[in-house]
């Protein structure tokens, strides 16, 4: 019985995690499904997971539903025996009411213990069902292994190196080849097609995954030997997409440093050019911004997150596309509050509006995962290769775009006269 119990409550957890998988992903992305009239599809796929879920708690409480009674009837079946026997024996002379009497005394008591333990062993087996599963998780290697002798940074230069480095998912290489010095306080900007490895690289650089070969040195050390954390605690960094948490405003700004006085909230948001639209919500610094920020606006989420890079002063600040979702002025501004806080800080930036990088020191140009190009913008303009293109791809389209504009703005002014 034990071991059938247990295979069945086993069985019952992982049909529960199933069952939340499908609620995970489907009620954070309620508007695609609705916008795409998939609900009924939505609801049959859960229908299916809570049936499966129904079946397997069925047949496991009918082995324990059966456990129990069958302990009981046959403790119950045991009691009568005793009253038969010894009825029999008294009416023979053998033994006296007071042995009957006491020996039911004591059976009972025997009973009642063997009893309650058939209870117990549901619940250990339940309970060694969901062990099982916490060692599963707790037992799961880590594929960024500490190092068993980490070497505490201190004080981070931020100086970056990178020597012959690959990388690949499981066989699909993505990172190929990289050798690459980014020394204290230089601005390099990342530029390439989408795919062609720039967050991979970025996700290399922050020690999310480890290189497959080659080595990657911060300011000389290996990074494979520095302690992670405290490595973490120099790099500011604003993802691809911006992460906000249930909270405030102000909590999600001072997510790295939950100590941080309203003054540094303030200065960091300033920075990003976040004070003013944070000033015009009903509460201000203290507004809830909804479950993964979905109160606020793509923008206004992306600049949430450059203040909380910014307010823990980090020696190396990474940029995945910090200002892809603001309009060109605001993202005039937002560099421009950028470019002094970048001063002294090793910054990376990734970004697919080319002139959002005119001014930084080096343009890595990368494709397919290879560097194909490395020069400041002059120069790369002036070898007409790679960026080249990028660069005039991009400019025509700003053109055309401004073009069809021109007619739509000129035909509203005249309306408005
Ligand atoms: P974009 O400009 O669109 O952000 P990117 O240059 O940042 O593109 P990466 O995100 O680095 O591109 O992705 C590079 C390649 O790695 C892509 O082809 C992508 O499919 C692949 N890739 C990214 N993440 C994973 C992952 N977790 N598992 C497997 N492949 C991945
Ligand atoms: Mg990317």
């Amino acid at each position: 019985m034990r071991h059938r119990l247990r295979i069945g409550f086993e069985k019952v957890d992982r049909i529960w995690a199933e069952v939340n998988n499908v609620l995970a992903d489907t009620i954070p992305g309620i508007r695609v499904v609705k916008a795409f009239a998939q609900e009924k599809r939505e609801a049959a796929r859960f229908h299916a997971a809570n049936q499966r879920n129904l079946h397997v708690n069925d047949r496991v409480n009918r082995v324990w539903s059966l456990f129990t009674p069958t302990v009981t009837l046959l403790t119950e079946v045991g009691l009568l025996v005793v009253w038969i026997c010894g009825i029999w024996q008294i009416s023979h002379d053998e033994i006296t009411v007071g042995v009957l009497t006491a020996f039911l005394a004591y059976i009972g008591r025997f009973y009642i213990r063997l009893d309650s333990m058939s209870r117990i062993v549901s619940i250990t087996q339940k309970a060694a069902a969901g062990t099982k599963r916490i060692f599963d998780i707790l037992d799961h290697v880590s594929s960024v292994p500490e190092s068993p002798d980490p070497v505490h940074l201190s004080a981070a230069q931020g100086r970056i190196e990178l020597r012959n480095v690959s990388f690949r998912y499981g066989t699909r290489s993505i990172v190929r080849d990289i050798n690459l010095t980014i020394q204290p306080g230089e601005m390099i900007g990342l530029v390439g097609h989408s795919g062609s490895g720039k967050s991979t690289l970025v996700n290399l650089i922050c020690r999310f995954y480890d290189v497959t070969e080659g080595v990657m040195l911060i300011d000389g050390h290996d990074i494979r030997t520095l302690s992670i954390a405290g490595y973490r605690k120099h790099i500011g960094l604003v993802l691809q997409e911006p992460f906000l948490f249930f909270g405030t405003i102000s909590e999600n700004i001072a997510y790295g440093k939950p100590g941080a006085t309203r003054e540094e909230i303030v200065s960091a948001a300033r920075a990003a050019h976040a004070h003013e639209f944070i000033l015009r919500l009903p509460h201000g610094y203290d507004s809830l911004v909804g479950e993964r920020g979905q109160a606020l606006s793509g923008g206004e989420r992306q600049r949430i997150s450059i203040a909380r890079a910014l307010l823990i002063d980090p020696r190396i600040l990474i940029l995945d596309e910090a200002t892809s979702s603001v309009d060109t002025t605001t993202e005039k501004d937002i560099q421009k509050a950028l470019d002094n806080l970048v001063r002294g800080r090793t910054t990376i930036a990734i970004a697919h509006r080319l002139s959002t990088l005119r001014e930084a020191d080096h343009l890595i140009v990368l494709d397919r995962g290879m560097i194909v190009e490395i020069g400041n913008h002059a120069e790369l303009m002036a070898q007409q290769g790679y960026y080249y293109r990028l660069w005039l791809a991009q400019a025509r389209n700003v053109d055309t775009e401004d073009k069809t504009m021109v007619p739509i703005e000129a035909h509203n002014s005249r309306g408005s006269v």
